[in-house]
């Protein structure tokens, strides 16, 4: 059984005692057969929990009082098999503290031609009692998905699976700690940001631990330790290097830090190569294997990118593809085919890579610090995305940008990092301009698993402004865009 079935969503369908017992007997056996058919669909990856059917509004009240408390729901699914006049549902709605999904479906597939008469339209209204409930989500502004379509489609159980993964984005977000070694690298604006504000907003808890703190920790490994891990770096990786000594400084650094943010309750943690004080060598294969194993990561004290890195690779838990934090490195801008080069100095994860990764051993010309081992490979092509987190002062914007990433087409054999060409849409030239426009940072997440619309969910779940980049997108459409949210979200 897949971990994310610990994650439960309420569905939640709503009535009313107009039709009589039978009527709402009926409907409480319909609403368990779309549950059953949703927990049997691998599209789920979650589970959905049956509860009772809701008929006046101090059962909607209680019943999402209780979803509010109740530790393992992270989301409700509202349905309305009959008509649920909705002002019954504004007390209880106005509380609601978790994701919220309408789905507006109906338990038939098609109209029953002979059989269709009044006992049938008595029981089957979700084509307007779904508009009634739609209606007061909207009249309240309240941020949520409608999903609308046959519940035993794919497409349907497809895009509820997504939106629930989207929605363990925000339950894990609510609840991510954030370690970080060092401050921001020195002068960088795009990196800063209002910690306050983010944890108001997005949950995240940031905050500083000592280096001294590591470097003890890290001297505190024993040989032992070391020679278990360098037993499954021989498994997974390629040893393309005689100097075995800087592989093993790293898994001395792997072991530390993981040993810090798992007592500290942290997933994502960043570090500085201007803050090492005590360390021999930047954490590369250590922080490329502690985001292999889930943690999030950001370079030059970059916060906002670990923590976002984080929160992706749990929304994509279980699914083929991987996710990493990035940087935009370098471009080929040869006419017509214009691509990005996107690496890290060391810090790339392998979840992306095509190939079976190198561990190699070079000097980095920055930090003055010995030569740090690193993985080193190509990533695989295909569909992607870049995320990126800025602080636009008094608000965070998010923008996602879709890729395409390609076979690589040259061989670089002097540029010992791991990295991954693209496409970006709808061109480099636009793409990179419009990406300037709107503010985004050089440091991002690159994800193949979680599209763009998952992230434009999480987004408005956490209340906060998102600019999607696209193959429709222009230049002169972006920057109206930009102007016209700049205002509504001051007036918001
Ligand atoms: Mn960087």
């Amino acid at each position: 059984m897949s971990t994310l079935k610990r994650y439960e969503f309420w569905f939640i369908t709503g009535s009313q005692h107009l039709y009589g017992p039978e009527t709402l007997r009926q409907v409480a056996e319909n609403s368990q057969a779309i549950v059953k058919g949703l927990n049997d669909s691998t599209n789920i990856p979650c589970t959905v929990v049956y509860k009772p059917v809701v008929t006046t509004p101090d059962e909607i009240t209680n019943m999402i009082k209780e979803a509010n408390k109740d530790e393992a729901c992270i989301g409700i699914i509202t349905w309305m098999h009959t008509f649920s006049p909705s002002k019954m549902w504004i007390t209880g709605l106005s509380l609601l503290q978790k994701p919220y999904c309408h789905l507006h479906t109906q338990f038939n597939r098609c109209i029953p031609n002979e059989e269709i008469d009044m006992d049938f339209m008595n029981l089957n209204q979700a084509a307007h009692g779904d508009r009634e409930h739609g209606f007061i989500g909207t009249r309240m502004r309240m941020p949520r998905k409608v999903i609308a379509g046959y519940w035993e489609d794919e497409d349907v159980q497809s895009r509820l699976g997504k939106w629930m993964r989207s929605a363990i984005g925000v339950h894990v977000s609510r609840n991510l700690k954030v370690m970080r070694f060092g401050d921001n690298m020195r002068q960088v604006a795009v990196t800063e940001g209002d910690k306050v504000e983010v944890q108001m907003k997005l949950g995240w808890q940031v905050n500083t631990h000592a280096v001294g703190d590591l470097v003890k920790e890290i001297n505190a490994v024993t040989d032992a330790q070391v020679d278990e891990l360098i037993k499954e770096y021989q498994e997974k990786y390629q040893i393309a290097t005689d100097n075995l000594e800087a592989i093993r400084y790293q898994a001395r650094e792997e072991i530390a830090i993981k040993k810090m943010l798992d007592e500290n309750g942290c997933g994502a943690y960043t570090n500085t190569f201007e803050d090492l004080h005590g360390m021999k060598q930047l954490p590369g294969l250590a922080s490329q294997r502690l985001m292999e194993a889930g943690y999030g990561y950001g370079g030059e004290g970059d916060w906002k990118v670990s923590a976002l890195t984080h929160i992706i690779k749990q929304m994509s838990e279980g699914l083929e593809g991987g996710t990493t934090f990035m940087e935009d490195y370098t471009y080929d801008l040869t006419l017509g085919n214009e691509l990005s080069l996107g690496a890290h100095m060391l810090e790339v994860c392998p979840t992306i890579a095509s190939d079976k990764p190198r561990i190699e051993v070079h000097p980095l010309g920055i930090g003055g610090k010995e030569d740090p081992a690193r993985l080193v490979f190509e990533g695989r092509p295909g569909d992607a995305i870049v995320v990126s987190l800025i602080d636009m002062g008094g608000r965070l914007r998010m923008i996602i940008q879709d890729i395409e990433c390609v076979e690589p087409i040259y061989e670089m054999p002097n540029l010992p990092v791991a990295r991954v060409m693209w496409k970006a849409m709808p061109d480099l030239k636009t793409g990179a301009e419009c990406w300037i426009y709107a503010g985004g940072a050089h440091h991002t997440v690159l994800t193949y698993t979680v599209t763009a619309e998952q992230m434009i969910d999480w987004a408005e779940m956490m209340d906060i402004e998102y600019v999607h980049i696209n193959k429709d997108t222009t230049v002169q459409n972006l920057k109206q865009l930009l102007f016209l949210q700049d205002i509504a979200w001051k007036l918001k």
